[in-house]
């Protein structure tokens, strides 16, 4: 027997029963962009390899060691997009959406990460990220925040995440912090471990959220981001607390959070959780407002998010009672040919007057009692069945498979609203 091929490891199938979370999950982020006038954006899965070493930066974990990189068959370097900003930031310059203009742009789709697979981590993962283009000020940075919050209470999980705020500051004054913080570090080189002394020559800021007890010790009484802001962006950041206060969103201020990622600048937040173990970020994002000149673009102020659904799919799996329908409402059995086909017709029919209405007709024959197995397997909350006597009488035999009701015989002219009933009546 030849060897079954299995899935790449750290890239998962999405089975139908998964989907159904998956889908549900997708349509309330969708509905709440809306409700935002966010509009979505779609870029290929596959860029330059250069788009994300010029953005995210080459010392940063994704560029060192984690990109799907590959030689095209004309020789080009291409990636697999390891995160969304870049593409939609090169998007967004390509085809003149950002210079002078606001955008307020969502996306959602699969990322790819050569990390090592566990809970929470994946080599293919999908993220839902929103990115604003060309407003400066913190009133959009606060809505961002708020549309997340948005998010958690609808998935009835505000009670599982907190908030996590800190401000890098501009990238002159970061510049400057950065070489006090190599300063105050290199007094402590023989007690940083290999990671944090690779770091101090190229990316210092990440030693500061160091998960080594021994080096977090040392990193207590650097000096403090906070204390090296200037003026502006202390005063943007102020004023982000102060709208946040003022919408009833808590936070905490993380003096250590810096993000992994280059292009970071101003205003950096984290939706954290204590229920995934180690893998406990749900939502990151903030202010970039670099990058779209560094990527060959006209200065714009730019601040967004990405929040990792495999992460988020995880803590809804562990809430009870979701909203989450069965994929069918209506299951239509019939024995013998004439019924079938009749069968087949009515489903046609109640397709186009009940839009939205999930309807399965059996198929495979059999006799009532095999079908209504079927039916109970589906999840339909009623059967409509067609025999012999039903054809001969016009009428069909409406039975309840979830709620306590008597089965009903309806005439054919009558069944759509009969069915609508009924499934108002199952679903309340
Ligand atoms: P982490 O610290 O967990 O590695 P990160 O800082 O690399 O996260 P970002 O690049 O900010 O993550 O991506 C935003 C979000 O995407 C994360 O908060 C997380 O929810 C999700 N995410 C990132 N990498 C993965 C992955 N390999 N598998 C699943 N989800 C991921
Ligand atoms: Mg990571």
């Amino acid at each position: 027997m030849s060897k079954t091929i299995q899935a790449i490891r750290g890239m998962n199938d999405c089975l139908p029963e998964q989907s159904r979370l998956w889908q549900w999950m997708e349509q309330q982020i969708r509905d709440v962009v809306a409700s935002y006038g966010y509009e979505e954006i779609r870029t290929p899965i596959v860029e330059s390899t250069d788009l994300f070493k010029r953005s995210i930066g080459e010392v940063t974990d994704i560029v060192e060691k984690e990109m799907y990189t590959f030689e095209d068959r004309n020789g080009d370097s291409l990636t697999l997009r390891p995160e969304g900003t870049a593409s939609c930031v090169r998007a967004g310059n390509e085809h003149g959406l950002l210079y002078n203009q606001q955008q307020r742009l969502w996306y959602m789709g699969p990322m790819f990460r050569h990390e090592r697979p566990q809970k929470g981590r994946y080599r293919q993962f999908h993220q839902f990220g929103v990115e604003n283009f060309g407003i400066a000020g913190p009133d959009i940075d606060a809505e961002v925040i708020l549309l997340s919050a948005r998010l958690w209470k609808k998935f009835g999980i505000a009670d599982n995440v907190r908030l996590e705020l800190n401000s890098l500051g501009s990238n002159e004054a970061r510049a400057a912090y950065r070489e006090k913080l190599v300063e105050y570090l290199s007094q402590y080189k023989d007690k940083l471990d290999e990671d944090s002394l690779r770091r101090l020559e190229t990316n210092p800021l990440r030693i500061l959220d160091s998960k080594n007890p021994e080096v977090q010790a040392i990193v207590v009484d650097a000096p403090k981001l906070s204390e090296n802001l200037d003026a502006e962006s202390a005063e943007h950041f102020q004023q982000l607390c102060e709208r946040l206060d003022a919408l009833g969103i808590q936070y905490q201020v993380n003096e250590r959070l810096v993000r992994g990622l280059d292009y970071y600048n101003r205003t950096v937040f984290e939706w954290v959780t204590k229920d995934l173990g180690a893998q406990g970020t749900v939502c990151a994002g903030g202010r970039y407002d670099g990058l779209v000149a560094q990527l060959g673009g006209k200065e714009t102020t730019a601040v967004g998010f990405a929040m990792g659904l495999e992460r988020l799919a995880l803590l809804l799996e562990q809430q009870q009672g979701l909203a989450i329908p069965d994929p069918v409402d209506v299951y239509m059995a019939a024995t013998g040919d004439t019924a079938e086909i009749m069968a087949v017709k009515l489903a046609e029919s109640l397709r186009d007057e009940l839009p939205g209405v999930r309807i399965q007709n059996h198929c495979g024959g059999g006799n009532f009692k095999k079908q209504m197995k079927r039916a109970d397997k589906s999840g339909a909350a009623i059967a409509l069945l067609i025999g012999e006597s039903e054809v001969e009488q016009g009428t069909i035999t409406l039975k309840f498979l979830r709620a306590e009701a008597e089965q009903q015989s309806v005439a054919i002219a009558d069944l759509a609203s009969a069915v609508k009933t009924a499934l108002d009546k199952t679903r309340l």
